[in-house]
């Protein structure tokens, strides 16, 4: 799941090395074409007019996203122009060094990074023909003169303006590479920052009944990334899990919750609707996890009963007999508990017996296919009946068909979450949701 994110900061990267080698074509490009025209040397200002179009080229490329052309086109053009450069125009002299190959170096290491995933053949032979033709050109003064090439006056200056853009073209490329290090420090230090910048939101899933009422909702966790976008729990709630951070955005989920329920207290048509937090297993090990929910409720004056807690069936591999004890005390308060994701655990039977349920959740993976696939289905029937027999509501997750939802109902199941009726929607939109619904059933 990281890795995903992993490689959505991959490809930010790989399009800002594009970029700055785009600008640095560009830059020099159009410098030294509007130089050498002035000057009155036509072919070498045809030369650097066509590195500033090549530039102009990988800019387009990186900003409709074809990455991959764009650095095939930066790394020939750039390759051709300074090999050309670098024996015709460019020629050493006892004063003055040979600079153009300098960016033979920024060229090789954005060829590192940004091939990096790529066949090492393809890697290593394109940074290997890059390496060597700087070893060749910085350890020689080996060139074609010609009268083509550069007076000497230009040159002393040149070097300057090479070698400086080359350093800084290096610089910014190291600093690109180290900036974001799509490990779980990254993450780690992002989502603290993201809780103190309030990147983190929840949207709401409403959970209907058969004729499309809406009944409850279940609160998700998003969390939108200044630079990332929006990055789903699926990305980062693994890793909030084995930071630790889980237990502060927990928190901050359980009362962003109770806020939410404050406010559907205020407007009619919202304020019998239930609404479900997912809690993982470190929160609900906390010893006051019970006193937590009971303050969130408290802070914001809201009946507990509007509240519902979804526990996942891994957590049953702690202790047992603690999880039921806080159940308890949470039923107590009047705070219902689901389980989510129910058939994908290893819950016994005497688990769902012992514990203080008040609603299972059929796991989508069993609604997906169960039109198709014959022990998806049987494993859906049990649990209808299950719930049926032990006295839970079932709900069934990540129902996107008619067909599906007809199948549920024919076996008796009541509530229904998923994209048929509605996929998380923001808060406004959630709202809207409820009024039309409540419009239609007028
Ligand atoms: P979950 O609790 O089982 O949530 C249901 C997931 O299924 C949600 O994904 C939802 O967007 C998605 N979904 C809903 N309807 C459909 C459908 O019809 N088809 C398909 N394919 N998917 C559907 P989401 O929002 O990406 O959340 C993923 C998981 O992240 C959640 O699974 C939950 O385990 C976890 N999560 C989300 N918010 C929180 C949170 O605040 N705290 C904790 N601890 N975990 C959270
Ligand atoms: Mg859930
Ligand atoms: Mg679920």
């Amino acid at each position: 799941m990281v890795s995903e994110l992993s490689l959505r900061v991959k490809r930010r990267r790989v399009r800002l090395i594009l970029w700055v080698s785009a600008a640095i074509q560009m830059g020099l490009g159009a410098g030294w074409a509007t130089f050498f025209a002035i000057t009155g040397s036509f072919h070498i200002a045809y030369l650097e007019l066509g590195l500033f179009v090549s530039g102009v080229c990988v800019a387009w490329l990186t900003h409709i996203r074809r990455t991959r052309r764009a650095f095939v086109l930066l790394t020939v053009v750039s390759l051709l122009v300074l090999i050309l450069f670098c024996l015709y125009l460019d020629v050493p002299d006892e004063f003055t060094p040979r600079t153009a190959h300098l960016y033979l170096l920024v060229l090789t290491l954005a060829c590192l990074f940004v091939l990096k995933d790529e066949h090492p053949l393809l890697r290593w032979g394109l940074c290997g023909v890059l390496m060597a033709a700087f070893w060749v050109f910085a350890s020689t003064h080996w060139s074609l003169p010609s009268e083509l090439s550069v007076p000497v006056s230009v040159r002393r200056v040149g070097v300057w303006i090479n070698a400086g853009v080359a350093i800084v073209g290096l610089m910014a490329l190291v600093n690109i590479m180290l900036i974001e290090t799509a490990d779980a420090n990254f993450l780690e230090r992002e989502m603290e920052q993201g809780m103190s910048r309030q990147e983190f939101f929840l949207v709401y899933q409403p959970q209907v009944r058969a004729d499309g009422t809406p009944v409850a909702a279940e609160a998700l966790l998003r969390w939108r990334h200044p630079r990332l976008g929006l990055v789903s729990p699926g990305e980062f709630i693994a890793q909030a899990e084995k930071s630790g951070l889980i237990l502060p955005l927990g928190d901050w989920v359980l009362d962003a919750a109770c806020r939410t329920l404050q406010h559907w207290a205020t407007v009619p048509a919202m304020s019998g609707l239930c609404l479900s937090v997912n809690v993982s297993a470190q929160q609900f090990l906390q010893e006051d996890f019970v006193q937590r929910v009971a303050g969130a409720l408290s802070r914001h004056a809201v009946p507990a009963s509007r509240l519902k807690l979804e526990l996942t069936e891994s957590m049953l591999v702690h202790d047992v007999d603690d999880m039921a004890r806080k159940m308890s005390a949470l039923r107590a308060l009047g705070v219902g508990c689901a389980l989510d994701d129910f058939g994908t655990g290893f819950s016994s039977l005497s688990y769902l017996k012992s514990l203080p349920l008040d609603q299972i959740k059929i796991d989508q993976v069993f609604v997906r296919d169960v039109l198709t696939d014959a022990s998806d289905a049987a494993i859906a029937r049990t649990i209808l009946q299950l719930g049926e027999s032990l006295g839970f509501a079932v709900v069934a997750e990540g129902v996107e068909t008619q067909g599906q939802c007809d199948f549920l109902l024919a076996h008796r199941c009541v509530l229904f979450q998923g994209y048929l009726f509605s996929p998380p929607l923001a808060a406004p939109e959630f709202e809207m949701y409820v009024a039309r619904s409540a419009a239609y059933a007028v």
